[in-house]
């Protein structure tokens, strides 16, 4: 296992680590879905030199206290103290610090721990970013390190690149971003451009999904693997996956699912030989080009041709016009519409109405139709509800 350097921290994280109940347990999961056991492949993980476990999204699950009890469970009998664990909180919806400081204590109830190595506030884009820092987020990151319920904080990130200059220089101490990024994912919120602002201030990068929650390995359109038949470099798509994320030397370890990546002994040691020796610069020009080939032809799939520039915003209902784009376009390239839907639910994108009062179609200078694009966005996710629970 390679370690890899984790920010300003003087301790080096694996550049591989697991992430148990992620968004695609919860998108699956209604209660009627056994939870799952996570404990051999969290054995399994660890005993390879796994050292880092993001504890997940519990609150998702329709037992919530069962969902975190089968992790630490798995964590059981010293293995917890031989790893760095992680707690989630959402910032949707936060109002004060008494909150984010009740979100905190519900998640080590659930877990049974006094304090967590990590705490990631999830969900941070440009909107919840100015509800949390008008709470004086920064100040509640201080006295929560201060008083040992968490050892670091770290940020979920999911907007464009340049809008985390503001959200850094606020505070340039968090320990790490957490980030979406995937071969589909080069230059989409935040993609790479997060780099210079992460390298600027010694700021640890968290790649999460790099299979699309294994939606990369499935349902592969037809247009699309002739592309991958063609590649220069030829592989499974799920060492391609995990060779072109851990390419970058500003990601110091990719986030793999235990329900989608490594769900087994073997899935588990599959990943591992994939990058045995492996290190940044590994990948070649011609491995690089055949992703970007493979991410061009997935893009080709999207309904709306949508840049996220959001000159169609703000929707005088409130829509989050860009966002309903980017879940539709999401469903059609990766033939899912469990995920962008859960997403859709989760967001509370369907407490709003579109009047189709038609000001953003005028507005967006691709001339993407966004009343029909809201339109199917509700008419495709509004059926997959699940809420927070703690
Ligand atoms: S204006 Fe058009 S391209 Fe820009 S975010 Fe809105 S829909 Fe997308
Ligand atoms: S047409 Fe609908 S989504 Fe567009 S601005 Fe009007 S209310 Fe908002």
């Amino acid at each position: 296992m390679e370690y890899r350097k984790f920010g300003k921290a003087d301790w080096k994280i694996s550049s591989v680590s697991l992430g148990a109940l992620r968004i695609e347990d919860a998108a699956e999961a209604d209660g009627s879905i056994a939870i799952p056991d996570y404990s051999e492949v969290i054995k399994h993980a660890i005993g390879k030199g796994v050292n880092y476990i993001d504890l997940g999204y519990p609150q998702y699950f329709a037992d919530p206290e069962k969902a975190a009890g089968r992790v630490s469970e798995a964590l059981s009998g010293g293995l917890r103290e031989s790893v760095k664990t992680a707690v989630n909180i959402s910032s949707r919806g936060i109002a004060s610090q008494q909150a984010l400081s009740a979100k905190l204590d519900g998640q080590l109830k659930l877990f049974g721990l006094d304090k967590a190595d990590f705490c990631v506030i999830g969900d941070v884009n440009r909107g919840t970013w100015n509800s949390i820092k008008s709470v004086d987020i920064a100040g509640w990151a201080e006295k929560t390190v201060a008083s040992g319920k968490a050892g670091d904080i770290g940020l979920k990130f999911h907007d464009n690149a340049h809008f985390l200059k503001g959200i850094i220089d606020t505070f340039p101490y968090w320990a790490f971003l957490q980030i979406e990024l995937s071969l589909l994912d080069y230059t989409h919120h935040p993609g790479v451009g997060c780099f210079k602002y992460s390298d600027e201030h010694d700021i640890a990068v968290i790649a999460t999904d790099i299979t699309k929650a294994g939606r990369l390995l499935r349902n592969i359109p037809g247009n699309v693997l002739p592309v991958m038949e063609e590649s220069r470099r030829k592989m499974g798509q799920e060492e391609r996956c995990i060779r072109w994320t851990l390419n970058f030397r500003e990601v110091s370890s990719v986030l793999m699912s235990a329900r989608s990546e490594m769900y087994s002994i073997e899935q588990t040691d599959r990943y591992l030989s994939y990058i045995d020796g492996f290190s940044p610069g590994d990948v070649d020009i011609w491995e690089m080009l055949d992703a970007a080939k493979i991410r061009d032809a997935y893009y080709s799939n999207r309904n709306y041709r949508c840049t996220a520039c959001r000159c169609c915003t703000p929707c005088p209902e409130g829509i989050d016009m860009p966002r309903l784009v980017e879940l539709v376009n999401d469903g059609a390239m990766l033939s899912d519409s469990d995920i962008p839907g859960f997403q859709f639910n989760l967001e509370k994108h369907q407490d709003a109405k579109c009047i189709r009062c038609g000001v953003c179609n005028s507005q967006c200078p691709k001339y993407v139709p966004l009343e029909e694009a809201v339109n199917e966005a509700f008419s495709k996710y509004s059926q997959y509800g699940r809420e927070d629970k703690v």
